[in-house]
């Protein structure tokens, strides 16, 4: 029964909010697909090394030898947690934006990039150096395949390509098909890469058995503090491009030139390892609690996560299904496999006042906007493009149709009663 697995303990579960209504109540933290509370246990974990805290590749003394080995066995725990091929790097950034970023810098000039409008803007956006192909928003998995393979079949064969797809969407945790996505990529000589942000933190994910080339997903989603990322897979590309970040730390040798036509310059020679998109002192904390993290996830594990979470699903969904003035948006339809992450309108609401109710009359988090999802946002909501600042959105007119949508998320701390209150705030 999976409402026998207890929710992971997660810091700020007892916390305490106001209610415009009087009195108070605990927080439910229903905006996991923004940012997951931390992990108990990753809090000790970071706790427990905090005072042994010293430079990375930077110190001669015990505990900069400590801090060194710990974030290089962090290396190790985040290639196990993906299941890596055994010659990937793992690269830590600060975040799968900066991760994303950092891939599309060194990609091959000439590579052109596939991506659905469906994307978060972390993976759409980046490619501003390459020639980009945007596809069109498919109605299921298989045409999602389909669309992919029309487009791989008219590119130029001989030139690099690389397919950018989400495995878990932000917007309807709808589950994207990875593996038929990436078959499809190299089956006409291109990479793909996943983002793995809303994936990785609510399913095992397998670079093996996916058979991706790279992955991108960030700590603060995965229950670890802000401030790191992972980006991990195939170092060719990696190792053959400039340093994303120059600086100490990527730079194997630096020489000034004594002779020749530019003396007096500098010639660098670049690591080609993963210090090479290192640059700077690391975010030895951030690394660390990612690490916690990893294996905090894997010895409660996924299966029972999983199912817990599939449970909280069903409530959510069938609470929703009985309001008839809630409209759930999805792309790819009800059956499709999901986590746990809902968006939806209510008839008659402007979704920035509902967000706003359900926090001041039921202490309940959750997110409104268009979640950094733009085009696919519209195309759910079948509106036109508006003026408005980033992930945001504008108010909708009294009377006319909702120009954003609500969205609800949630994971492993998550305790039944959190979605309850939910079901019946939306009720
Ligand atoms: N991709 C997806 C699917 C996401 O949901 C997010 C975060 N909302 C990101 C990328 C970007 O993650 P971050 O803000 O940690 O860089």
């Amino acid at each position: 029964d999976p409402a026998c697995v207890e929710p992971l303990p997660v810091l700020g579960r007892d916390v305490t909010v106001p209610l415009v209504t009087g009195g108070e109540v605990t927080y439910a933290a229903l905006d996991y697909a923004a940012s997951a509370p931390a992990l108990q246990r990753v809090w000790d974990d970071v706790a427990a090394y905090a005072p042994y805290y010293g430079s990375v590749h930077r110190g001669a003394g015990y505990l900069s030898q400590l801090s060194t080995d710990l974030f290089e066995q962090s290396r190790v725990t985040v290639a196990e947690f993906l299941d890596c091929r055994p010659s990937d790097q793992v690269i830590f950034t600060r975040s799968t934006t900066d991760s994303l970023n950092l891939l599309a810098a060194v990609i091959p000039a000439d590579c052109q990039v596939f991506v659905f409008e469906t994307e978060h803007h972390a993976s759409l956006l980046p490619w501003t150096n390459a020639q980009v192909t945007y596809l069109n928003a498919p109605r299921t998995p298989d045409e999602a395949v389909a669309t992919l393979e029309r487009a791989l079949a008219d590119r130029d064969p001989y030139g690099p390509a690389l397919v950018c797809v989400t495995g878990a969407s932000n917007v309807t945790g709808e589950l994207w098909p990875v593996k038929e996505l990436a078959a499809a990529a190299h089956a006409h000589g291109a990479r793909i890469v996943l983002d793995a942000a809303q994936l990785a933190p609510h399913h095992p994910v397998s670079v093996q058995d996916l058979d991706v080339d790279w992955v991108a997903f960030s700590g603060h989603k995965l229950y670890a503090p802000f401030g790191s990322g992972v980006l991990a897979g195939r170092a060719d590309w990696l190792q053959e491009a400039d340093p994303y970040l120059a600086g100490g730390g990527a730079s194997r040798k630096v020489t000034r030139r004594v002779s020749g036509e530019d003396a007096g310059g500098v010639d660098v020679e670049w690591h080609t390892t993963a210090a090479r998109h290192e640059a700077g002192s690391p975010n030895v904390i951030g690394v660390y609690s990612i690490a916690s993290a990893c294996k905090a996830l894997n010895e409660a594990g996924f299966e029972n996560l999983v199912a817990r979470e599939q449970h909280l699903i069903a409530k959510v969904r069938e609470g929703l299904a009985e309001v008839p003035a809630v409209r759930v948006l999805s792309l790819f339809g009800d059956d499709a496999p999901r986590v746990g992450v809902i968006s939806f309108v209510v008839d008659g609401w402007n979704s920035s006042h509902f967000a706003a109710a359900l926090s001041a009359e039921y202490g309940i988090g959750v997110r409104d906007g268009l979640f950094c999802a733009h085009p696919l946002v519209r195309t759910l909501l079948g509106s036109e493009p508006q003026a408005q600042g980033e992930c945001g959105a504008p108010e909708a007119a009294p009377g006319e149709r909702s120009l954003n949508a609500i969205r609800v998320s949630f994971g492993a701390g998550t305790p039944d009663e959190h979605v309850e209150r939910f079901v019946r705030a939306v009720k």
